[in-house]
């Protein structure tokens, strides 16, 4: 039984949902504690760097204002892609050698979740193999670039530079103008591995708070983090509430725009039906500014998704915004009934580099992964985790970063966000 008045939301009717392995449930914070850190939001972020402190001996309390994955993590595409996004002002800020030095930290994430995967028993579909993929000439060019980047940093072993004339045998579908095979990605049930890596932190004691939204955080040499009905006392906080997060307005109102992306799953395809179309099952993503992307679940299903209307309004009906364009694709699953359909707010940066840096001297950040977050998180987790131990220098290296602020008031702010989306949408249209 729940502690709080106050009922959670329940997770929106995703596919991920209804194929969750874990029935947990946390009572809300009633009560003052006392902790060595508080972990505010209870997605990727938020998790990763729980059972990280965890797993060196913190005290940890995570706050989730909802249940455990309940934000973008538990709705994400699932695809686990490699790369820090925003490489042009990283390479602006940095220059090249510093880039080429952090450039293994694009992929820290998915070596952190297969471990994660394998030492504590999730069971999270995780599948390896993904493709980037071009709808305009320029991005066969682009392709052709990252193909050499990636090969001199010593992928060339994980990478295939595909024709269009390769890719109905491989994805099928004809609309595409070239691709790049990446078996160093893949895909993953974003939801049972966010549940899965909270039940291995619960199991090594961290304490977890659904229900229980931060209202306030009152800055010092201890931290007191207030709830409507509790409060916990930290030496360290961490904010990890992503583009659902209000906290910290002077410093990170604006920062992060919250765009919506939406995702229909169909009705599971027989085994030949889906052994013609993707036989490899690789995860699929466009070089568009607002990408589509799509791949099978285990049951394959195909989970279809993109269109972020970064006008923060939901589509009427997702169902009907998503299908031209899946069918557009795939017209050879047009009668396949969609059984699921649901969206979520990715936090994307105007120059795409996620957020990292700290407060005072122990409130510290992490948020904005600009569509890439579900390896990112656990690399930057990690990162957080070190911060707090002591070891600042790769969160500084972000921390330095300029970044531009969105004026997103209540008044202008969802037309500033429309503007900016008109703006990629046409860039895609050249
Ligand atoms: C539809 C969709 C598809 C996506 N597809 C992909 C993909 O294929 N690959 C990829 O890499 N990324 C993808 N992403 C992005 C990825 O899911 C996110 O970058 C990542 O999950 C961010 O994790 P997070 O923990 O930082 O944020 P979230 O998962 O959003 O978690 C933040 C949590 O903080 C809680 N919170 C906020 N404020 C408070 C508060 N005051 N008190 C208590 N709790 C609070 C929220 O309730 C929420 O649960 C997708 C996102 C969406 C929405």
């Amino acid at each position: 039984m729940r502690l709080s008045a106050a009922e959670p939301e329940p997770y929106p009717a995703s596919y991920y949902a209804a194929t969750r392995n874990e029935a947990m449930e946390f009572p809300a914070l009633c009560a003052d504690v006392r902790s060595d850190i508080c972990v505010v939001g209870a997605g990727f972020t938020g998790i990763a760097t729980a059972l990280t402190l965890a797993e060196r001996g913190y005290s940890v309390t995570v706050l989730e204002q909802h249940r455990v994955g309940w934000g973008a993590s538990g709705r994400s595409g699932g695809q686990m892609l490699g790369g820090l996004p925003g490489e042009a002002a990283l390479q602006k800020y940095w220059g090249q050698s510093r880039a080429d030095a952090l450039f293994e930290l694009g992929y820290r994430g998915h070596d952190i979740i297969a471990q994660r995967v394998l030492k504590y028993g999730i069971e999270c579909d995780l599948t390896y193999g993904a493709i980037d993929v071009a709808r305009r000439p320029r991005h066969v060019e682009r392709l052709k670039r990252m193909h050499e980047a990636l090969c001199a940093r010593g992928m060339e072993g994980q990478l295939r530079l595909v024709t269009a004339v390769d890719l109905p045998e491989l994805i099928g579908t004809d609309k595409y103008l070239g691709g790049l095979v990446n078996t160093r990605n893949g895909h993953l049930h974003p939801l049972n591995l966010c549940l899965g890596e909270a039940r291995a932190a619960v199991g090594l004691g961290v304490t977890v708070y659904e229900c229980s939204e931060v209202t306030a955080i009152e800055h010092g040499p201890q931290v007191l983090v207030r709830t409507a009905q509790g409060s916990v006392r930290a030496d360290s906080v961490v904010l990890a509430g992503n583009g659902y997060q209000h906290l910290e307005p002077a410093v990170l109102a604006g920062m992060v725009f919250p765009a919506g992306s939406y995702i229909v799953a169909t009705e599971p395809l027989e085994f030949a039906e889906a052994a013609q179309i993707n036989p490899d099952s690789l995860a699929v993503c466009d070089m568009n500014e607002v990408p589509d992307y799509f791949r099978f679940s285990a049951d394959r299903r195909l989970l279809f998704g993109g269109r972020c209307s970064y006008s923060g309004r939901e589509p009427r009906n997702i169902e009907k915004a998503m299908l031209p364009r899946l069918r557009d694709i795939y017209p050879q699953l047009s009668l396949k009934q969609v059984d699921y359909a649901w969206g979520g707010k990715i936090g994307i940066v105007v120059n795409r580099v996620p957020l990292m840096g700290r407060i005072g001297p122990n409130v510290f950040y992490a948020l904005g992964y600009s569509g890439h977050g579900v390896s990112l998180s656990h690399a930057f987790a990690e990162l957080l985790a070190d911060a707090i131990q002591g070891d600042s220098e790769k969160m500084d290296i972000f921390a330095s970063i300029p970044h531009r602020k969105i004026p997103l008031g209540k008044k202008f702010g969802s037309q500033i966000v429309a503007l900016g989306m008109l703006y990629y949408r046409l860039r895609d249209l050249l």
